[in-house]
Formats: structure tokens, sequence, C-alpha cells
């Protein structure tokens, strides 16, 4: 893992480490005047969230977007004394009574699915950006150890981390789009799996809602996403630094989080965005950089095929059966249909 985190590093040098955005979250402009991007997606402005018992007023965070770096710092020297297997490699994190890897495997491409139908549309094509929403999305279910994924050892329904990359080039992704793609994928293992074995992350996190924004964005894979929705649509990203990217992927994280909060589905769990000393003054704090990233984003050309993606955890969340799930504890058993449809996605095609 430590040689994994040290190529995450020399790849993402814009700013200055790999938990930094390029663009300083409190310190966002306001676009009062809306332009036609404000067509698509949900739009609440400022003014329609205090109609909403379930959002409110926004106010300016206080600056912790810099602290990244102490957590990088922390991160260093976590890894130099990392065992190479730890007692918590390989265990679930999904509170719905889960016992089976596969099982949880076919779970996540149903997650998977159920989220690609709001951003895109349709379900039709796209198999290897499906599997590789699936990989990120598997980091957040098991603490897998990174250096399983980079060496093929963990695979998603028989697929390694290679054979979605090698799909992905089918699919006429660009080289320079794919490392991309490859070093997010990285960078996120790493810290989900960091995230469930070192609980001191935590602590830095707490209470801090630039820097628990930036954290959440990254563990959650947002920027992945963003680039398969553009590459689906044939649009080429613009490097680690676009900024539509950034945006879009900051929004649907926190409009992810805005909608937990409506369903309560975050309530006292660790990953809470808002837990600390207030959660009302958080979640206000939220709003504020929500609706300045959103703004930011509208500003963008391709605003307009990133907007309905960064809005859509106010739909997906009340939705989606990995939410519903949540509130209940239990996984819902899926149809005969459902099942065949994942299926699919199994190296060989199917499984028995
Ligand atoms: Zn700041």
């Amino acid at each position: 893992m430590e040689g994994m985190w040290h190529t995450v590093k020399n790849y993402f040098t814009e700013p200055n480490n790999p938990l930094q955005f390029c663009s300083h979250l409190c310190e966002l402009n306001s676009y009062p005047d809306k332009n036609s991007n404000t067509e698509y997606g949900v739009d609440l402005d400022e003014d329609c969230m205090r109609i909403f018992s379930a959002l409110g007023d926004v106010s300016r965070p206080p600056c912790t977007c810099n602290e990244t770096q102490m957590l990088c710092d922390h991160i260093d020297a976590y890894i130099k004394t990392h065992p190479k297997h730890h007692s918590r490699d390989y265990t679930f994190h999904t509170d719905k009574g889960d016992t089976c890897i596969e099982e949880v495997c076919r779970y996540v491409m149903r997650d998977t699915l159920q989220w690609w139908a709001h951003w895109h549309g349709s379900i039709e094509g796209h198999r290897w950006k499906h599997l590789y929403m699936a990989f990120m999305t598997i980091f957040d279910e098991i603490a897998i150890p990174p250096q399983d994924v980079a060496d093929g050892l963990f695979r998603f329904l028989g697929n390694s981390l290679a054979e979605v990359l090698e799909g992905l080039r089918l699919e006429g992704v660009h080289r320079d789009d794919l490392k991309l793609l490859e070093m997010y994928l990285w960078r996120q293992c790493i810290i989900q799996y960091l995230e469930k074995v070192d609980p001191a992350i935590r602590e830095f996190l707490i209470g801090k809602t630039t820097l628990m924004t930036l954290w959440r964005v990254l563990t959650a894979g947002t920027h992945g996403v963003a680039v398969c929705i553009l590459t689906s649509k044939g649009i080429r990203p613009q490097g680690q630094t676009n900024h539509a990217l950034e945006m879009a992927s900051t929004c649907d994280a926190i409009s992810m989080d805005m909608g937990k909060e409506a369903l309560s589905v975050l309530q006292d769990e660790p990953t809470e965005t808002v837990a600390g000393k207030d959660r009302e003054i958080l979640k206000r704090e939220l709003r504020w950089v929500y609706l300045r990233a959103l703004g930011s984003l509208d500003q963008d050309p391709t605003g307009a095929l990133l907007r309905r993606f960064a809005t859509s955890g106010l739909h997906f969340v009340l939705l989606n059966d990995r939410y519903r799930e949540r509130v209940a504890h239990v996984r819902f058993p899926m149809s005969p249909y459902l099942r065949r449809r994942i299926a699919a996605y199994y190296k060989n095609g199917s499984y028995s």
C-alpha cells in the first residue's frame, strides 16, 4: 500500500497534495444571475431551501481547507507502520447483516445500476463504466486491502481492476483519462481502507465542514463518476484540475448527504458528515458550499451535462434500495429480473 500511496501522491501534484482541491471551497463566488444550465437537474436556490424543514438557511464555513496537509502527513506516518495484514481486513461495513462478500458485490452492482439510471437515464451499454463505478462502491462496504486491488487478488464478480481498465479502453476512453480514472480509484481505495482501520482519521475531520467535505467527496469517488458521465457522452475531461469535475463531484456528494439527512439515514453513524458540536450549524455550512459549488458549475460549458448528476442526491436517496435498506438495517430481496441483469456483469457473463 505504501508504494500505491506514493504513486498517488506523485500523480496528484496540483495543487499540493492528493487530498487538496484546486478550488478553495470556502471562497467560492456566488453568481446571482441564473443561466440556462439551471434547467437541468434539481434547482433549489438559497431562498427555496429556507422553506423546507429538511433544509434551511446557509452560512459560510470557517476555513479548514488547508488542514489536508496535516491529514496527508498523518497518513504518511500511519502507512509506514501499517502491518501487511490487519485484523479488520475484509470486514463488512454495511450494517445490513451481510456475511458473504460475493453477495455484497451483487448488491453493489445493483446500487451502481440504480445510480446510473438517475445519472444517465438508461442502463444499456457502458458495461465497463458500470463495473468501474461498482469497484468504487465496494470500497465503502468492505475493508479491502488496497494492494489486493492493485495486484488483482480482489476481483469484483470475477473481474480484476486491470480487466475493467482494459474494458474502458475498448469503450473508447482515452489513455490519459484511463490513467486519471485509475489514480482516482487508487486514491479512493486507500483512503476508504484507512478510514476503516485507522480511527484517528475521524478525529481530524469532526466538526470541520470544508475539510470533511473534501474527504467525503474523495471517499465517495464522485470525480470518477463525473468522468464516466462525460465520456459516456463523448466528452473528454480536462485532467485532474478540471473545475467542473470538482464542482459536480462536490455537489453530488453534498446533495447525497442532504438527502440522507432528510431521511435520517446518517444520524449517529460514524461516517456522518455533520457529526460534531452543532449539527445545525454544520448543515447550514454544507448548504453554503453546495449552493456556491453548483453556481460555479453553472458557469462552466459542461455544466449542463453534469448538473443532473450534481443534484441527484436529492432524488436517488429517496428511490435507491441502498438507502432504503439503511433505514431498515436489512437487505431487500432482488427480483429475478434484477438478478439476471446483475449476472451479466460476471466475467464469464453468468453465475450459478
Ligand atoms: Zn477554506
